[in-house]
């Protein structure tokens, strides 16, 4: 079996209720490997080995963001220890739709002239009639910020390993290109 590459550190960002921690638990809960799990600065850390086009990867999720408390201590951290980010908004909840862009713009600010991977989530696709967001202004957002979209359902375990997976590629093409 070849060498698994990382651990990569990915944070995932986002509102209260969006549905960080629900999408977590899916990457916690993965079959084919050993994950761990522990508590950090009152939030969840979770780490897992999978394997992306046939190449073994080992990432470290952390689930700490707390949208309520801003400027925090956690929050810093957070920005600063990402390999890469998850922004995750709900497409039922317009202002964490913009308040995701607000995080782009931080993560931006605070990251200058870096090339971290980011995807943005729109999550909740499942609740089709409480849409606020269309899959064309989440597009639309997510180019304009040069970041990756996708929209996941972590209800329905829809599209919820396509968002992983893709961390894990821009993260390789990243460290290809260094
Ligand atoms: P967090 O604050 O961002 O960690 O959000 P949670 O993961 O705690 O989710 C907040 C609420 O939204 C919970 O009641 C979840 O069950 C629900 N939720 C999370 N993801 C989805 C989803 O994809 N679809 C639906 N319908 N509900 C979701
Ligand atoms: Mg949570």
């Amino acid at each position: 079996t070849p060498v698994s590459v990382g651990p990569f550190t990915v944070v995932l960002l986002g509102d209260n209720g969006v549905g960080k921690s629900a999408l977590a638990s899916i990457f916690a809960g993965a079959s084919d490997s050993m994950g761990s799990e522990c508590e950090l600065y009152g939030g969840e850390v979770f780490e897992q080995t999978i394997t992306v086009d046939g190449e073994r990867a080992t990432v470290t999720l952390l689930d700490m963001w707390d949208s309520q408390d801003e400027g925090s201590w956690t929050q810093e951290r957070c920005l600063q220890t990402g390999d890469a980010f998850i922004i995750v908004y709900a497409i039922t909840d317009r202002s964490s739709f913009l308040h995701a862009s607000e995080l782009r713009i931080q993560l931006r600010r605070e990251r200058e002239a870096d090339r971290t991977p980011i995807i943005l989530v729109g999550n909740k696709c499942d609740l089709v009639r409480c849409r606020e967001v269309s899959i064309s202004e989440g597009r639309a957002s997510a180019a304009v910020f040069d970041c990756k979209f996708i929209e996941t359902s972590a209800a329905m375990q829809h599209n919820v390993w396509p968002l992983f997976e893709g961390i894990i590629r821009q993260l390789r093409l990243r460290r290809d290109s260094l």
